[in-house]
């Protein structure tokens, strides 16, 4: 038989997505469940239970040779243990400990950013870097890094965590219990705040989200604009000391907020040409991501493919 297959885990604080990956990164069969985020953690775990169901009962399966997780952070790679910020239930939960018993595989845990780093570096805008810095900025912001060639995931595989390095020193208190993080400054929620405490009114709809105060934005509202273009300034800084300490030449960029296009990208790379100063962080891109609503998955089954069965059958 051929163990040419994986599955993958994206966990999220609103869906459970789950799917069998060949090795050229195709889905071939998906499952899914909203997140029972407010529930305690056992009815958080029989909804990925359910969703792992769905996909032992395949015929496809047999072909299984590990499963993949990519799930909110933070979360402990090393412990196998996850505690996503918007699923109380879950706190050092061991989940990988859970789904090694539902699949009888091997199981490789990392965080949803590294995991869409992993995505975007072997399928999408990122390809063929070696240095790279992927985002998803949304109602949160965070990241990953490839370097030399490699994903680096770290220890216990919150690596890129870029949401929250501090950005403005004496800033508003984060909820992370730092001050002035990039995610409080760039985020969609922060970018909306801001855009209403600046005096922008949403249209008859009654919007308010980064979405409608980007349309606002391309409309050339200045109190929207001038919200786009600190969050820009923001992303710019935290990619720029990035840039400066490892020396990434792509940094990509996905998530919602990313889909204001212009709006955030032409102020974020002004902005990046005032903080990434140095001889060799002067030819650093910025560029949209490519993989879309999959990039979890697909990176999930990125970190699965790369696993050493034995070393993970014998750690977990
Ligand atoms: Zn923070």
């Amino acid at each position: 038989m051929h163990t040419d297959l994986v599955a993958a885990l994206d966990i999220g604080g609103s869906k459970i997505a789950g799917a069998l990956v060949d090795d050229h990164g195709r889905i071939l069969l998906r499952a899914q469940r909203a997140t029972p985020a407010r529930e305690d953690g056992d009815t958080v775990m029989r909804a990925v239970e359910a969703v792992i169901g769905e996909l032992t009962v395949s015929p496809l399966w047999g072909r299984v040779r590990a499963v993949g997780i990519g799930s909110a952070g933070p979360v402990d790679r090393a412990a196998g243990t996850v505690s996503p910020v918007n699923v109380p239930g879950w706190r050092g939960y061991p989940l990988v400990e859970r789904v090694r018993a539902a699949t009888g595989v091997p199981v490789e845990l990392i965080g949803d950013g590294v995991a869409i780093t992993a995505a975007e570096h072997w399928q999408g805008a990122a390809r063929g870097h070696d240095n790279a810095l992927c985002m998803v900025v949304s109602t949160g912001v965070g990241g990953g890094l490839v370097l030399n060639g490699q994903l680096h995931p770290g220890p216990t595989g919150n690596v890129g965590h870029i949401g929250h390095i501090s950005v403005d020193l004496d800033g508003d208190p984060c909820p992370c219990g730092s001050r002035g993080c990039v995610e409080r400054i760039a985020s969609g929620p922060n970018i909306a705040r801001r855009a209403l405490e600046g005096g922008w009114r949403p249209g008859p709809d009654g919007d308010t989200s980064a979405a409608a105060v980007a349309e606002a934005a391309r409309a050339g509202d200045p109190v929207a604009v001038a919200s786009f273009q600190r969050a820009a300034q923001a992303l710019a800084a935290g990619i720029a000391a990035t840039a400066t300490l490892v020396e990434i030449d792509i940094a990509v960029i996905g998530g919602g907020v990313a889909k204001a296009g212009d709006v955030l990208f032409t102020p974020l790379r002004r902005a990046l040409a005032d903080y990434a100063t140095l001889s060799f962080v002067q030819r650093l891109t910025v560029v949209p991501a490519l993989m879309g609503t999959d990039a979890g998955l697909v990176g999930a089954a990125a970190a699965a493919l790369n696993v050493n069965p034995s070393a993970t059958a014998a750690g977990v």
